[in-house]
């Protein structure tokens, strides 16, 4: 038996499409879904890749983040763990890709779980994210999300194997170190998950970097993105991006994949 896996439709942001991907269009707006998976694996137990926006968005969030990113729905995470008749105590670790606010923004509802004391992130990033917030530039790192109560996190900083049909990998590119798995299925092939490093399908085969100002200049998109090529030829993969609304309802849609 290999394991299963379900992606978690956790809402959506609507902003202009130019913050995602570059477009001459200013007026052009974009839906930007929030996503989880969960993973029920055989040997690793129940892992979860990502939790979404917090439910508490509009006090906990900055106002500059609120302008940007305007989140119009917010399934937390709970719920959708309920959706699939699972609680955060039934979760044994948690995986996030990196710490911005649609990302680690379920991670209060973990607190008081086993799950809590093993957040797995990348090095790079949760260095990022704690020198970002404690000099004042936190972006869309915001403490309260990720500093939470009894959090324990552990870090990796180059490409992991989990199991042997689980790999984690680290890529340069969106912040200093987003983690993406290669998930090997039984029946559905191999999955790669590039999270924020590449936002949509379109971003991925039009090669279009993204907008705003998230990076200093497009160089890491670029080289991420002929990395993710080669990994997809190498493995035969199907990627799942990190904010590409069609995909991530269609997938959602599947149930369980395995
Ligand atoms: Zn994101």
């Amino acid at each position: 038996m290999g394991m299963k896996i379900s992606v978690l439709y956790l809402g959506h942001m609507a902003f202009p499409k130019f913050r995602l991907v570059e477009t001459p269009d200013e007026q052009e707006m974009v839906k930007s879904p929030a996503v989880a998976i969960l993973i029920q694996h055989p040997t690793l137990g129940n892992l979860l890749y990502d939790t979404g926006n917090s439910p508490e968005h509009l006090t906990a969030y900055t106002r500059e983040m609120l302008h940007d990113y305007p989140v119009v729905d917010c399934i937390s995470i709970k719920d959708a763990l309920a959706a699939k008749g699972l609680t955060p105590h039934d979760i044994d670790r948690i995986i996030i890709s990196h710490l911005h606010f649609d990302h680690a923004g379920g991670l209060k509802d973990f607190v008081g779980t086993k799950a809590i004391r093993h957040v797995l992130v990348s090095e790079a990033d949760l260095k990022e994210a704690y020198f970002k917030v404690m000099t004042g530039h936190g972006g869309a790192y915001i403490r309260s999300l990720f500093d939470v109560e009894g959090v324990g996190f552990e870090t990796i900083n180059e490409t992991t194997d989990l199991a042997p049909d689980l790999t984690l990998f680290i890529q340069a590119a969106h912040t200093p170190g987003v983690i993406g798995m290669i998930l090997r299925t039984e029946h559905s092939g191999t999955i790669i998950t590039t999270s924020d490093t590449l936002y949509t399908a379109d971003s991925y085969q039009k090669e279009l970097p993204p907008g705003g100002t998230i990076n200093a200049t497009t160089d890491e998109f670029f080289e991420n993105l002929r990395r993710i090529q080669a990994m997809e030829k190498e493995y035969n993969a199907t990627l799942l991006f990190g904010h590409d609304y069609d995909q991530i309802i269609q997938w959602s849609e599947k149930g369980w994949i395995d």
